[in-house]
């Protein structure tokens, strides 16, 4: 039966722009998708110049698409698959997780999740807190976790993330909002328009950078360094507000001693920033408020990550810059928004599974003895927590990892991903290798075949955003909050047979006898009952809602203080000190670098950065969609253009990379916006157009540079476990015409 066009509204998720959309669907199938011009929340570039929107159908209906449950059939992979119904596929992964589950406990299955908002972290967690396993691995460690919770243990909430009319500076740190983040680029623009002063701490000259007041070009890793040398400046010139810091900072006269140690000519010695120049943006930062901070993973992927982002939330502490308009703003929770924990049959894991977490004995600030500690000022202050402290809970996936490799501390013998895909986004991809193999059951949910789901037993095929509810109030932080409906259905009999993640974890407890903590039938159900309190259904909140700013109310710390075991902004950090470390941001030089290990530099005299952003594809996905990949064919290093003419490199090269740990190639491009030491390397590659099965594995040991880049407990972050992905040392040389 043929039906008119119907158009649903929807949220695009394919990357943080969120954007508003508009799905026009005939007869259940996908006509077009297009903007939504009544959209409140604005982008750059615009949403209908999106390469990624423009290609939805493309990506909906592309021929590699997963439709259908696949079995291995081969050896483990062989690239022989069998195609099984889903009963099937659900009744045997039941059956083998109860043994498992038997035999070696809960604490042997591990779960791995990748961006958030493409599945749903909290009834995953719901999942696997029933199951009983402590073992999450995520990406976390090196995107958004370090932001988030060292906001939430040094300031009491994470800040809107974006730059308000009000803004006088913005410092985009490690971050290029311009590419990565189309919300936050918009509300550049129109903050530069106004006059807003930028500065902008990134290695390489970005577009951010292009446009900046200050770019400090930092050497990198030392960014612990650079941040205390504004301190410093800030201090010893006081620029700082000191009624602000009287009242409302704890620890200043300890973070002025440490502070000391960092005049802007030591930095110099140690950043390569010049002393002038730490000592203008320090004063342009200071003078000009209110100013706001856009951090990005750039910082997270750093040995010292998380005593960078201490020392970034000490500037803002320092300068008053928090919970003010312009600033960094606190939105607290939706007071109509049930978080986890609200919502349904109440879960919580044991303190003796707890105690089994992976890697929480050594790296104990993504535990769950942390998030409790954190949390508990959360519910003093606000009155409720965030989500964003169960979704900050973690394993440390390097230990789970090689724990599945030697049983130790004990067996992992099976994982499940959920928009993940480690072989390509894990660094040390050939003990990613190891350890996927040497697996009992391996299960991934995925959209299309990847270098992981080749390794696996099952290929669950899931549901995009088109075909999924999606309610997401940026992990429960609330300065905004969107929704849209399923546009399109999760099954057409005879052309596909989708699920939605939270389908397949219902289904399996339901098999596991454990249904009765699901009790939503659907995605949809679940959403109705966060919305309870709102009085909307999920579908009314589309209807009626679907895109919420949370009106600001600003300086709630007058009145509750913050939501810190102080009640202060913490310059040293009592959570840090309770956790067993240093409670102040200390340099220490990363473990590989020029300084650190001079006869390595022998060999590899280059620095390696990874994982800079292009706005062609998020991570490691869109690599198979012809329109986008044809505007960015193949993986780019950039090189200084005297360092390529030294090495007999020219424009276009494939060149190989090789760190000690082994080389991948990519294509040269000259570039004069970084130092003749660096390159930079493109993250999250693989090629789709490559065989599946082993030795290929899509290209995945070709051209992803995170086989070359270490993920050694010993070189990780001492809090948080987060590996390295900026400071490797490399050679770089002309690959060979074969
Ligand atoms: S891919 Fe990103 S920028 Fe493009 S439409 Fe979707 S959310 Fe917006």
């Amino acid at each position: 039966m043929t039906q008119e066009v119907e158009i649903r509204k929807s949220v695009c998720v394919w990357c943080k722009g969120e954007c508003g959309v508009l799905v026009h669907v005939k007869d259940g199938k996908l006509v077009k998708v297009e903007e939504d011009p009544e959209w409140g929340r604005k982008v750059w570039p615009p949403t209908r110049a999106c390469v990624r929107l423009q290609a939805a159908k493309e990506y909906f209906y592309h021929p590699d698409r997963l439709n259908y449950p696949l079995k291995r059939i081969g050896d483990r992979g062989e690239g022989r698959w069998q195609r099984i119904p889903w009963d099937q596929a659900l009744d045997e992964i039941a059956q083998k997780l109860k043994e498992i589950k038997e035999v070696y406990g809960p604490e042997a299955i591990a779960y791995s999740m990748g961006t958030g908002y493409r599945t749903d972290p909290l009834q995953l967690f719901r999942f696997f807190t029933i199951l009983g396993t402590p073992n999450a691995i995520k990406q976390g460690h090196i995107c958004f976790f370090p932001r988030s919770q060292v906001a939430n243990a040094i300031a009491g909430w994470f800040p809107h993330y974006s730059v308000r009319s009000a803004t006088k500076c913005i410092v985009a740190f490690g971050a290029e909002p311009l590419i990565a983040r189309p919300i936050t680029s918009k509300s550049i623009f129109d903050a530069r328009e106004r006059g807003a002063k930028l500065i902008v701490i990134d290695p390489r000259h970005t577009r951010s950078a292009s446009i900046a007041d200050v770019w400090l070009q930092l050497r990198p890793g030392t960014d612990v360094a650079l941040l205390m040398g504004m301190v410093n400046v800030i201090i010893n010139e006081e620029l700082y507000d000191k009624e602000f810091v009287e009242k409302w900072c704890y620890g200043f006269d300890e973070l002025k001693a440490r502070a000391e140690e960092y005049s802007p000519e030591k930095v110099e010695t140690i950043t390569q920033v010049p002393a002038d120049k730490i000592r203008e943006a320090a004063r342009l930062y200071a003078i000009n408020r209110p100013g706001a901070w856009i951090e990005g993973m750039g910082v997270e992927h750093l040995q010292q990550s998380i005593q960078a982002l201490h020392a970034r939330w000490i500037l803002a502490g320092l300068t008053a810059n928090i919970d003010i308009e312009g600033g960094d703003e606190f939105a607290g929770p939706h007071p109509k928004i049930l978080e986890y924990g609200e919502v349904g049959p109440r879960v919580v894991l044991t303190s003796e599974q707890a105690k089994k977490q992976l890697g929480a004995d050594r790296f104990r600030f993504f535990t769950f003895e942390a998030s409790q500690l954190i949390a508990q000022n959360s519910e003093k202050v606000w009155g409720k927590v965030s989500s964003a402290y169960f979704i900050a809970i973690a394993s440390h996936a390097p230990m789970v990892l090689r724990a599945m490799l030697t049983g130790k501390p004990y067996p992992i013998k099976a994982l499940f991903e959920f928009a993940a895909n480690p072989m390509v986004t894990q660094a040390n991809t050939k003990l990613v290798y190891k350890a996927l193999r040497s697996l009992d059951l391996h299960v991934t949910t995925e959209l299309f075949m990847t270098p992981t789901a080749e390794l696996a037993d099952y290929v669950l095929p899931a549901a995009c955003w088109l075909e999924r509810p999606i309610l997401w109030d940026f992990c429960g932080y609330s300065s905004y909050m969107v929704a849209g409906e399923a546009a399109l259905p999760t099954v057409i009999p005879g052309e596909y047979e989708h699920k939605t993640d939270y389908e397949i974890w219902r289904e399996l407890a339901i098999r596991l006898g454990q249904g009765e903590y699901f009790p939503w039938k659907s995605l949809e159900e679940v959403y109705d009952a966060c919305l309870e309190p709102s009085g909307y259904t999920h579908k009314e909140y589309v209807d009626k809602v679907r895109c919420e700013l949370k009106p600001p109310k600003y300086k709630k710390y007058e009145e509750v203080g913050f939501a810190t075991p102080t009640g202060k902004v913490e310059l040293y950090s009592t959570v840090f000190e309770k956790l067993g470390y240093d409670p102040l941001p200390r340099y220490q030089e990363p473990a590989e670098t020029l300084i650190s290990d001079p006869e390595l530099a022998k060999e590899y005299p280059l620095i390696l950065i990874t994982g800079g952003r292009v706005r062609e594809f998020y991570h490691s996905e869109w690599r198979q969609i012809d329109s986008v990949r044809k505007l960015r064919p193949d993986p780019i290093v950039q090189i200084h253009p005297e360092t390529a003419r030294e090495l007999g490199i020219s424009n276009g090269d494939w060149v190989w990379i090789e760190t000690v740990r082994g080389r991948v190639r990519q294509k040269a491009e000259l570039f004069d916006g970084i130092a003749p030491n660096i390159v930079h390397a493109e993250h999250g590659w693989w090629l789709p157009e490559l065989p599946g099965e082993e030795p290929w594995l899509h290209g995945v040991w070709e051209v992803n540079i995170n086989v070359v880049l270490n993920d050694d407990p010993e070189v990780c972050n001492e809090l948080s476990g987060g590996w390295p992905l900026k400071t490797a040392l490399c050679k770089v040389y002309k690959v060979k015409k074969y």
